[in-house]
């Protein structure tokens, strides 16, 4: 079988995945207890790292293309066509320098941006189970060698291509093959399928465990495996727009329109009415198509957006998309775990409950005595059980499971499976609620299960006697459980019973499920506490100061749920529980209606194809749905939901692929800290298109008062100081803005609605209307003052003669004006309704930066005399600098005083409404 070509290290990765086992593991110098670790180090240097590696360094070529074909990059090549064609070379240099700038700009802000994203991957390095020195150990997945022996358990992603020595697995193999159903993979099967992928004893890399166990032997990693071949082929895809880009892209297509056509008019209006040649049209026309243009607004967004990704993954969210950021800005229900989302996952049984009575755990608690109920409790919850506690103390496993060992060590007994043997495990279940076990101990082969009282109560016949034997479970005997399960639930106490049958030691093999699990003997009940994390209280707060409705989605009690609710404030008393079987029975119209309301809930025992359902219900009323999940069956939620949340810890690799963030913590707060960084995100975006678009007017209206009078009034501004405003002075303050700390009140207002216009009418009103018509006002009246103190009146020749360097010196003093009023724009639009004493004017050090950037650029262009030329300039009169100096205070003031009434309006307004209900 050659189905992979051989270089030199590949060589010795060459072996026949199809021969025999023996033979395969023979090949591989290794056998089914693995390598040992000092060989597997060895082996790394051989074979190098377990990675897919990129065939990198030929993609900037097509993304600077990109960049220079854009739609607003088109613009700007045309303008420097039309300059060209009519003569004046030097300005269609300028363009096509602006453009070749604004590209490499933009491409590498967008680098930059791709970074970030990529850097976080690595947070989360994929791990593996492999047998090293004969211990099952956790090992990063990039130290893979061939010849290691992997353990494949349910949730768990395979990172090697591997042989099954032992046991069965289901696994998801749709990223390889494109198979949306699960295959069963077993060790029983054979390696002779057409393609390899196919051979039903083999596991490949980059598909996932849905169910089983089984342990398998690498034979191929990095490259060399079958996704990597897959890799090879196909390039990566780039980064995808978000909604917040494409919004952006669409408004820029029409800002872009309305340029051309606002240039294509002038061209009559300046030949026509004005008597100009059809060269000098010709340029004003491409001056507005300039001024009119938003370069450099797509980049500074994007960079924005990743800008975000780097402040999450400091508060613990690690997030894969850029455009999850701005998701997260809208959030409006957020769906949650409770176990370890919202509590610690740090489970400590406190009671326990046998026939003999009930017993506390904590504190001083007497041994038990062999054979006595408790005894037999706590030795099948230690039996049925996969959690470990090493001698030195370190645990691995399900914090559950973990409680179990414990309260058996409390009781005095031993808390680990040494004499044991495990004739057969069936699993745990989030849909059963429950897992077993068959074991052989002492000569004696029981069935021992644990799980959800209401799901294991119906299995038990009997019920165990304190002489050490059985008697019939009488229905008083389930009252009284029943009862006791509903008492500490609501205590918030998770509860589980545990149960066992003694089977015939020859008739444990082939044992079902379904057989195994009836006719069994209740030991008990023991609840399990596990405590609210401490921050969670506040951060429901938070939740709901910004409008944000809470979901409990639980596969626990719903008493429970209700309980650790209750503590972190999620329904404020007032919450409903809607249990497994009832929403199982729900008409669609009836949860519709249910989650229509404002109402919070908890969905208790419910399976994980429950959370898909209320994903697809909250989306279709138009909610934006963040939802958490660890298992493998909450992937197809994690991915409908808009923000599907993962845990980095306790979650499975199957889940964090499917999500588009993952928690480093699990820590419900960090999810409200993420919506609170989307939604500063998704408010900088937007001040810095405020601010980006408030100079349209100033650099628009000279034009049309040209225009306007005939000519009467000579042109304020050259096209060459358009683009220095554009591209010069501006850039540095736009992109600080987009760092501008969080507003007050942010986390005060509803979310915004999915679907939102980042660009919205008073947006635009503000930035054109407010803020650009007022600089329009200043800037002209700056650069008449400065013409009619050069002796100008109207209709004067300033083309050349006496009163040319006058109008040099008013098209100067309009660049200044624009430079000036920008400066005021840009703390304006540092907030969009507080104050600027609220956030403080020194808070954004690096716009401050940016306008010294600003102030020190302009004074270039105007007094160094190469600039002076270049760009039509020259050094303004002191009476001139002293007009300029009121302008920022001007632009700033008006808009700060419209913020203030509207403040105080809304204020007012909140007032109003007690009174008016
Ligand atoms: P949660 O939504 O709180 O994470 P789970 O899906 O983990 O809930 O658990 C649901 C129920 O299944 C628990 O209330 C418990 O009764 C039972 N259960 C959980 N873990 C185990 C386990 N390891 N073995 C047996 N039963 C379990
Ligand atoms: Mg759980």
């Amino acid at each position: 079988m050659n189905h992979r070509a051989t270089t030199e290290p590949e060589a010795a990765q060459h072996v026949d995945p199809r021969s025999s086992v023996d033979r395969l593991l023979r090949d591989l110098r290794s056998s089914r207890r693995g390598l040992t670790g000092r060989e597997s180090a060895r082996r790394q240097v051989v074979y190098g790292p377990n990675m897919l590696t990129r065939k990198g360094g030929r993609r900037w070529p097509r993304q600077i293309l990109g960049q220079l074909t854009q739609p607003l990059a088109l613009l700007l090549w045309l303008a420097a066509v039309l300059s060209f064609i009519t003569g004046s070379g030097a300005l269609a240099a300028a363009i096509v320098a602006v453009i070749l700038i604004n590209a490499a700009f933009a491409f590498l802000q967008e680098r930059h941006a791709e970074h970030a994203v990529e850097a976080l991957a690595a947070y989360l390095p994929p791990s593996a189970r492999a047998i090293r020195d004969g211990q099952e150990t956790l090992v990063d997945a990039r130290l893979l060698v061939p010849g290691d022996v992997i353990v494949v358990r349910e949730g768990d992603r395979v990172s090697a291509d591997a042989r099954l020595l032992e046991g069965s697995v289901e696994m998801d193999v749709s990223t390889l093959t494109g198979e949306s159903l699960p295959v069963l993979r077993t060790a029983e099967g054979d390696s002779f399928a057409e393609r390899l992928l196919d051979a039903s004893d083999m596991v490949f890399s980059g598909t996932s465990c849905t169910g089983g166990e089984a342990t398998a032997v690498v034979f191929a990693t990095g490259m060399h495996t079958e996704l990597g071949r897959i890799a090879a082929l196909s390039e990566r895809v780039g980064h995808e727009s978000s909604p917040l880009e494409r919004q952006v892209t669409r408004v820029a297509r029409v800002i872009a329109i309305v340029a051309i056509v606002m240039g294509a008019a002038f061209i009559p209006v300046g030949t026509l009415l004005t008597g100009l040649p059809l060269g000098d049209t010709l340029n004003f026309a491409i001056g507005l198509l300039v001024a009119n243009v938003p370069e450099g607004l797509l980049p500074t967004i994007t960079l924005a957006l990743a800008v975000g990704v780097r402040v999450l993954a400091r508060e613990g969210a690690l997030v894969k998309r850029i455009s999850a950021v701005e998701t997260l800005g809208s959030t409006s229900v957020i769906c949650t775990d409770k176990t370890g989302t919202l509590t610690m996952n740090q489970m400590r049984a406190v009671t326990l409950w046998t026939p003999d009575g009930t017993l506390a755990l904590e504190g001083a608690v007497p041994p038990a005595a062999p054979g006595s109920p408790a005894a037999r409790l706590a030795a099948a919850g230690v039996a049925c059980n996969n959690a470990h506690i090493a001698p030195d103390g370190t645990e691995t496993g399900d914090p559950t499971e973990l409680a179990f060992l414990h309260a058996a060590a409390t009781l005095g007994l031993p808390n680990n499976r040494l004499g044991v043997v495990r004739l057969a495990q069936f699993h745990f279940d989030p849909v059963l609620r429950r897992m077993s076990t068959v074991d052989a101990a002492a000569g004696e082969t029981a069935v021992h299960c644990k799980g959800a009282p209401e799901e294991l109560l119906p299995l038990c016949d009997w019920i165990s006697a304190p002489d050490g034997g059985r008697e019939p479970l009488s229905e008083r005997d389930r009252t009284h459980v029943v009862e006791t399960v509903n008492d500490w639930a609501e205590q918030g106490l998770r509860v589980l019973a545990v149960a066992e049958k003694a089977v015939p030691g020859d008739g444990a093999a082939g044992l079902s499920r379904h057989d195994a699990e009836r006719g069994l003997t209740l030991l008990g009940i023991i609840a399990l506490l596990d405590p609210p994390r401490p921050e969670v209280a506040d951060a429901v707060a938070r939740c709901h100061a910004a409008g944000i409705r809470l979901i409990i989605v639980t596969g626990d009690h719903g008493l429970t749920a209700r309980g650790i609710a209750a503590r972190v404030g999620i329904g404020d008393g007032d919450i409903r529980i809607v249990s497994g079987t009832e929403l199982d029975h729900m008409p669609e119209a009836e949860l519709d209606a249910l989650l229509a309301t404002d109402r919070e809930i908890i969905f208790a025992r419910s399976s994980p194809e429950a959370k898909l359902r209320i994903a697809d219900a909250l989306r279709d009323l138009g909610h934006v749905v963040a939802m958490t999940g660890d298992g493998v069956n909450d992937a197809p939620a994690l991915r409908r939901a808009d923000i599907g949340v993962a845990m980095g810890r306790s979650g499975t690799d199957v889940a964090r692929e499917a999500s588009a963030m993952v928690l480093t913590d699990d820590d419900f707060a960090s999810i409200v800290s993420a919506v609170r960084s989307g939604r500063r995100v998704y408010d900088n975006v937007r001040k810095f298109i405020v601010y980006i678009f408030a100079h349209a007017t100033p650099e628009v209206v000279p034009f049309l008062l040209y225009a306007v009078a005939g000519g009467g009034i000579p042109l304020p501004l050259t096209v060459m100081q358009i683009l220095a405003v554009d591209l010069g002075t501006e850039t540095l303050p736009a992109l600080a803005l987009g760092r501008e700390p969080e507003e007050p009140g942010t986390m005060d207002r509803p979310p915004r609605q999915r679907g939102q216009n980042v660009i919205d009418g008073p947006m635009l009103a503000r930035a054109w209307g407010l803020l650009g018509g007022i600089s329009a006002v200043l800037v002209t009246g700056g650069f008449l003052a400065t013409l009619i103190a050069g002796g100008w009146h109207f209709g004067a020749p300033t083309g050349s003669g006496p009163l040319h360097g006058v109008w040099v010196q008013a098209t100067t003093m309009t660049f200044l004006g624009i430079v000036a009023c920008q400066i005021g724009t840009a703390f304006a639009a540092r907030t969009q309704t507080a104050s600027l004493a609220q956030i403080g004017i020194a808070t954004n050090k690096l716009l401050l930066w940016g306008i010294a950037f600003e102030i020190a650029f302009s004074a270039a262009i105007v007094y160094v005399p190469p600039l002076q030329l270049v760009f039509g300039t020259a050094a303004p009169e002191p009476w001139q600098l002293l007009m300029l100096v009121p302008f920022p205070f001007i632009v700033w003031g008006s808009d700060e005083a419209v913020r203030y009434i509207r403040r105080r309006r809304a204020r007012t307004g909140v007032e109003l409404k007690p009174a008016a209900v």
